[in-house]
């Protein structure tokens, strides 16, 4: 295709001379493969067709919500009716507390949520809450774990900033990340020192259970119960940022996975996003009723939104838990991710090509690299051009797959055997030239 007949190239022209980078958002610019990015015209399913008319098998879905691939009928109707009523009141309705019930209901940490717009939204107002109900400044996070774009959280973040080079961002004062201590993922001596030295002034530990914006990274089990150990010692709360493998990873979430292996386990608060929008503006933070009711108006924590609780919004997250939580939805799904990850696992070995991968739900990353990486320094050994080719390999050949390596990869209920087996055999063929 010329430039002048590729109209992804026109409308990449259009938007890069009124939006900077012609993106909302930075990972869309495609700056870590190159290239010209995808503008989406419509989706449906496990796809989506570019300006081009071009289809793409979607293992992104809105970096995460889309868990029923797009344009579900059920919650397209719930949708389409509640936009009928009316788009926002500003007042409250029926449905927010039916989506708090929904959300209750799977997870046993929490007894009260807050919904909010974003996941940014969500975590910030989460260490507010932390800080506020502890009297105390500090906060840990983990390198490459991504928590939104909120001032005290931007340090080491993986995610976008990694792909961009930036360990931490410009425009954050010094002063306003001197209570964000920043720790290696994984690293139980590291954390050990953090509490030994300054346990009494530790507000909350928050992290990312399985981390998704340093591509995909478990907390070991040991790390996990220590994280846990170390909080209720020092009386910190311990914060599971499940914005992307909340609803994603299993229906009781990442800490229903945890809890399963260490016996009574649970995070204080909980943050969330993504999959209880279905693809909407929602996100919520919940916990226990004696820390949540710190928030005004009962407690003396500020944190409000014009949008928050969104009538739209609600009625898509709504209808998207409530087919989720169908029966043998979750395993059906996780079969499903299962046989995309071993797929390309035996198409790389037969190749030669190192390749490790790991899945969870239906979330999975993969690292061109001998074994998986347990921290970000680990994951920074994976080939940056190796990735690059691998990306627009697939790309040509109709699979959309995250354009950086730090970043998780999501299959949908949409998602057919079909279009697994042709993204396995469009890798295979990339493989064969990677070597
Ligand atoms: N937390 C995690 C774990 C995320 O992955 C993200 C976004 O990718 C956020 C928070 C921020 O959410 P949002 O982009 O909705 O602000």
């Amino acid at each position: 295709m010329t430039p002048s007949t590729d109209r992804n190239q026109t409308l990449f022209d259009r938007a890069k001379a009124l939006i900077p980078g012609g993106v909302n958002s930075p990972v869309r610019a495609f700056r870590a493969v190159g290239g010209t990015p995808a503008f989406v015209q419509r989706a449906q399913g496990a796809y989506f067709w570019d300006a081009n008319g071009k289809r793409h098998i979607d293992y992104i879905g809105s970096w995460g919500p889309m868990i029923l691939g797009h344009g579900h009928p059920a919650v397209l109707e719930a949708v389409q009716k509640a936009a009928m009523d009316g788009f926002s009141f500003g007042a409250p309705t029926e449905r927010e507390i039916e989506l708090a019930e929904e959300i209750v209901k799977h997870l046993p940490s929490v007894e009260m949520i807050r919904l909010v717009s974003s996941g940014t939204e969500a975590a910030m107002s989460t260490i507010r809450l932390a800080r506020g109900a502890t009297g105390r400044n500090m906060i840990i996070k983990f390198e490459g774990c991504y928590h939104g774009h909120a001032d005290a959280l931007l340090v080491k973040a993986g995610s976008g900033l990694a792909t961009f080079g930036h360990p931490t961002s410009a425009g954050v004062p010094a002063d306003v990340v001197q209570h964000t201590l920043v720790l290696e993922y994984n690293n139980i001596q590291q954390l050990e020192e953090a509490f030994a030295t300054q346990g009494k002034d530790i507000a909350c530990l928050m992290i990312e259970p399985i981390a998704g914006n340093m591509n995909f990274v478990r907390a070991s089990l040991p790390f996990m119960k220590r994280c846990r150990e170390l909080c209720t010692q020092h009386g910190a709360l311990l914060v599971f940022d499940e914005v992307m493998t909340g609803f994603r990873v299993a229906l009781g979430s990442a800490q229903s996975v945890y809890g399963a292996a260490i016996p009574g386990f649970k995070p204080d608060l909980t943050v969330l996003g993504k999959v209880i929008g279905g693809g909407m503006p929602l996100a919520a933070f919940g916990g226990p009723r004696a820390i949540m009711e710190q928030l005004s108006p009962v407690g003396p924590v500020y944190q409000a939104g014009t949008l928050s609780g969104n009538p739209v919004a609600t009625a898509c997250g709504l209808a998207t838990l409530k087919e989720i939580s169908k029966p043998r939805f979750f395993h059906e799904l996780s079969a499903r991710t299962k046989s995309l990850v071993d797929g390309l696992k035996g198409a790389a070995d037969a190749e030669g090509v190192p390749f490790a991968a790991d899945h969870e739900g239906g979330m999975f990353g993969f690292f061109l690299l001998e074994a998986l990486p347990a921290n970000y320094t680990q994951v920074m050994k994976s080939e940056a051009p190796k990735f690059a080719k691998l990306f627009h390999g697939l790309l040509d050949r109709g699979v959309y797959i995250a354009p950086a390596l730090y970043e998780a990869g999501f299959v949908s209920a949409a998602h057919t055997e079909g279009d697994i087996a042709q993204t396995v055999e469009a890798a295979r063929a990339v493989f064969k030239t990677l070597k």
